[in-house]
């Protein structure tokens, strides 16, 4: 609604102008171009106007419009009824709370517009958006931004869209460069409450550098904060996921990466005249995978993915767990690796631990019981039997996890093989074999 009205009050200031021009006149010429001058200065420009009811401090009039329910109802003008399904499906608990959420995305580019426009949709309670750069026509090959937002800050314009996808959520844009000393301190307020602790439940880092992830990662350890990094690399082929808990995951500064390590400046990586390949599809997909592993945390069903990759050219997803390290060169880290270890033994954490397994265990063997089956369906495991190692399956090969492979075959253990390829014991001493090495050595 505000969109189109915006834009007929656009048009007709223009048609204005226009008129003006028209009859523009030599005769008096400046008392004319006084004229268009204030015609232009008073005329409304879509994003400062769009700014003032989508941008944080200025969200009481959209609040109030907010739903007090988000509605199961299956009526095609219901935004939510397709959401709350996943409750029916007994997929999510409690999907509601999600507008009890609040989430910042740093970085409003190829990956955090689209993770942002999902949130939007999903219906998140607030949403934090931070970037310090413009829209420019070299974006539009990724998705989200349109060509007519072109020089409108990222902050500001990815506002006006959310806000028109979906007014229930409270958006705040900060137009701000985080790694600046200035920045640092503005981005750390703004996530934090009046009593010093957190005000948001994630933040999703969809930075393109290592300087503004090393920010997120101070303030998340200061804050004790949970979030989440999301990276695509520069030949735009491959991508990962990364959740990082202060104390109990490696931090950020836990494992650089090797260009740092190597105390090479990756200002200086920058070439003139070369930039970073970018898709629109590796992007949504780590997008997707990110407000995924989001949606995960948030609302506790599945598991919450610590490290994910994906590399397109093999569609390989590799996961792990990263240690957090002890020498970690961040001195906040290891202090909250010692409150986790101490927290982690202490009774009350083993007794809830315990608890938990036999609930699981209690849920499982329920889940299991069937009254009636009347087509007599059987669970059986997927699982097969067992690949021998060496055989060259793409599959589970010798302990390897799914989707791994070893770069060079892997000796047969079958023991026919072992006992063919065995040496077999000689009488010979040690002079004899000496001398008949030395006469494979001159052969050759
Ligand atoms: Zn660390």
């Amino acid at each position: 609604m505000v969109d189109s009205a915006l834009t007929a009050n656009v048009r007709r200031e223009l048609s204005k102008l226009q008129a003006d021009l028209d009859a523009l006149q030599t005769d008096n010429l400046r008392g004319q171009l006084e004229r268009l001058n204030d015609q232009l200065s008073n005329m409304p420009t879509p994003a400062s106007q769009f700014a003032t009811h989508a941008v944080g401090g200025s969200m009481g009039d959209m609040q109030s419009t907010r739903p007090k329910e988000m509605s199961a109802e299956v009526v095609d003008s219901n935004p939510y009824s397709r959401l709350m399904a996943l409750q029916r499906m007994g997929i999510v608990k409690d999907y509601q709370r999600i507008r009890d959420k609040t989430i910042a995305v740093v970085g409003v580019g190829g990956v955090g517009s689209v993770a942002a426009e999902m949130l939007t949709r999903c219906g998140i309670g607030r949403l934090l958006l931070y970037d310090y750069d413009k829209v420019e026509l070299a974006n539009m090959n990724r998705l989200f931004f349109r060509p007519e937002q072109a020089g409108m800050t990222k902050t500001e314009a990815a506002a006006q869209t959310l806000a028109g996808i979906n007014p229930d959520v409270a958006i705040e844009s900060y137009t701000m460069n985080i790694t600046t000393l200035q920045g640092f301190d503005a981005f750390k307020a703004s996530v934090t409450n009046a009593d010093g602790a957190s005000r948001v439940d994630l933040i999703l880092s969809c930075v393109d550098n290592y300087e503004a992830r090393m920010t997120i990662n101070q303030v998340c350890l200061e804050l004790e904060q949970t979030w989440m990094e999301s990276g695509v690399s520069e030949d735009a082929v491959s991508g990962h996921i990364q959740v990082v808990i202060p104390g109990e995951t490696a931090c950020f500064a836990c494992v650089p990466p090797l260009v740092v390590a190597s105390g090479i400046d990756e200002r200086t990586l920058k070439r003139e005249g070369v930039c970073a390949a970018s898709l629109p599809t590796t992007m949504g997909i780590i997008a997707g995978l990110l407000v995924q592993n989001t949606l995960k945390f948030l609302l506790d069903f599945g598991q919450v993915t610590r490290y994910l990759g994906y590399s397109s050219l093999t569609d390989f997803f590799p996961t792990m767990d990263i240690k957090p390290n002890p020498g970690c060169s961040n001195p906040l880290c290891p202090k909250l690796q010692a409150a986790y270890q101490q927290q982690y033994n202490s009774e009350e954490a083993l007794a809830a631990r315990s608890a938990a397994a036999t609930a699981a265990a209690g849920a499982e063997a329920e889940a299991a019981t069937h009254e009636d089956n009347d087509w007599g369906i059987e669970v059986v495991s997927d699982a097969g039997p067992a690949a021998s190692p060496g055989a060259g399956s793409a599959g589970q090969q010798g302990g390897l996890a799914a989707g791994l492979q070893y770069s060079f075959p892997v000796a047969s253990m079958d023991p026919y093989d072992l006992k063919k390829d065995a040496v077999e014991d000689s009488t010979a001493d040690v002079d004899d074999l000496m001398s008949q090495l030395q006469a494979l050595n001159t052969q050759s």
